[in-house]
């Protein structure tokens, strides 16, 4: 899918303009690997209609390529619905007490002993436990087996007494107790239905939270739009946490989640074990569910270092066939400004199949690169046919390297004249192939 996605991105790039027909296929794809991630088919459509007009609207004359706009401005549309900025529990009342909501199975008893670990180890907090789903003798004793392990205060009462009765007496233990957070753990069920929301509605009117986090299974697929509509009707959450991020999903259900209740994901679930929780970053988010890798950040961070004008008069050079020793040591720093190679191929969709590339053997090659071409006079370095073996004598003992080492960088030097030669076009502004080689 994200292939698909590379694809109709290629078509785009290289072209003048952003045209109504070339934004409608990319849009397409778009449209598609958002139904595949997925996103509610609904909410897909609002954001194409809503990134068509935006894109449409932009002036793409800038030093910008057509094709590097339109990811931008999806980009930056999945960002903005999914939050923008990372939110944070709102711990600021003594104690914070927060409810935890979801259908069964979707790692409520999980996620609640994840956040009180978390809160105990990196907010100094005493969390207390509350094992408020009376439904399943099972679930009290999961969430007592949790505490154990985590070494957290677990408040319970078997399976006989009422939920709400439960969490009433927990917030007399809480304080007595000096447990400035109360988690609680409430029941969840296959389906929604009326008696699991009016108890869920009793518990908040007792416990008043301040905080109500609906967990929902990444894996839900399309249904997640009414499970987030169901219990934010009934209880207005205050965030959400999506689950099971460790396996294929492609995390489409935030975007739903958002839509529907506009309110901050939390959390992250990303495994079985109690430290696979992170917070959420609408960022990072979007990229997985476009499926491309970092690869806004490299358009934005080739943008950064690259200078046209100088790229431009390098192509320019190579097109008349007077790409020099020089022009090519010029491109080995404008690579290398960008950081590591290797990093920048990995942020390249598609690329991390690839080889490793060493950076170390990079960063000699180039020094011993430069060495040689310093060492050569202007002339030379834009002409090397220039060069005889009285002149290479003369070089080697500049620089302190050997003939052979001179001769093998014009070996190169030919090698990657002859590939440029080949593969024609170049992307002028990140200096990358527009096609694969
Ligand atoms: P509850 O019924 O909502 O309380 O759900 P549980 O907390 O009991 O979790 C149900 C199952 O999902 C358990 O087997 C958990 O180990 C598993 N689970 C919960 N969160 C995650 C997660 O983020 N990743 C994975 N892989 N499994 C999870
Ligand atoms: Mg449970």
């Amino acid at each position: 899918l994200s292939e698909r996605l590379q694809e109709s991105l290629k078509k785009i790039r290289g072209q003048a303009t952003l045209t109504e027909e070339n934004m409608d296929e990319m849009l397409r794809e778009i449209r598609l690997a958002l139904l595949e991630a997925d996103v509610n088919f609904q909410v897909v459509k609002e954001f194409i209609a809503n990134t068509k007009e935006k894109a449409l609207g932009q002036d793409v004359l800038g030093s910008l390529k057509p094709g590097q706009v339109v990811v931008k401005i999806v980009h930056d549309e999945l960002v903005e619905l999914l939050g923008t900025t990372v939110s944070e529990l709102d711990l600021s009342s003594k104690p914070t007490v927060i409810m935890m909501v979801g259908l069964q199975g979707s790692g409520k008893t999980t996620t609640s002993g994840k956040i009180a670990k978390l809160l105990a180890q990196k907010y100094s907090k005493n969390p207390l436990l509350v094992a408020a789903d009376i439904y399943r003798p099972a679930a009290v004793d999961q969430l007592k087996t949790l505490g154990e392990q985590l070494d957290i205060s677990v408040f319970e009462k078997g399976t006989d007494v009422k939920a709400e009765q439960i969490v009433s007496e927990a917030m007399t233990y809480a304080s007595q107790n000096h447990h400035d957070v109360i988690l609680i753990d409430t029941a969840g069920r296959l389906h929604i239905d009326e008696p699991l929301m009016n108890e869920l509605q009793n518990i908040k009117d007792i416990v008043h939270p301040n905080e109500i986090l609906l967990v929902v299974d990444a894996l839900t697929g399309q249904d997640i739009v009414n499970v987030a509509q169901s219990f934010h009707d009934h209880l207005q959450i205050t965030g959400a946490v999506l689950t099971k991020l460790d396996g294929d999903s492609r995390g489409g259900g935030a975007l739903s989640i958002r839509h529907i209740t506009h309110v901050p994901i939390k959390f992250i679930g990303t495994g079985e074990k109690l430290d696979a929780i992170d917070l959420f970053y609408p960022d990072r988010m979007a990229d997985r569910i476009l499926g491309m890798g970092d690869v806004v950040s490299l358009v934005e961070k080739v943008q950064d270092v690259y200078d046209e004008k100088e790229t431009m008069k390098t192509f320019e050079r190579m097109k008349r066939g007077t790409f020099g020793l020089d022009d090519m040591l010029e491109q080995m720093h404008q690579v290398r400004k960008l950081g590591p190679l290797s990093g920048i191929l990995k942020m390249i969709p598609g690329m991390p199949k690839m080889p490793q590339i060493n950076d170390e053997d990079t960063d000699k090659k180039l020094k011993m690169t430069e060495s040689i071409i310093y060492s050569m006079t202007l002339e030379e370095r834009r002409d090397p046919s220039i060069l005889n073996a009285k002149r290479k004598e003369r070089i080697a003992k500049g620089c302190g390297r050997s003939v052979a080492d001179i001769n093998r960088l014009l070996k190169q030097f030919e090698a990657s004249k002859q590939m440029m030669k080949q593969m024609g076009n170049l992307d002028p502004t990140t200096g990358l192939p527009t096609q694969k080689p």
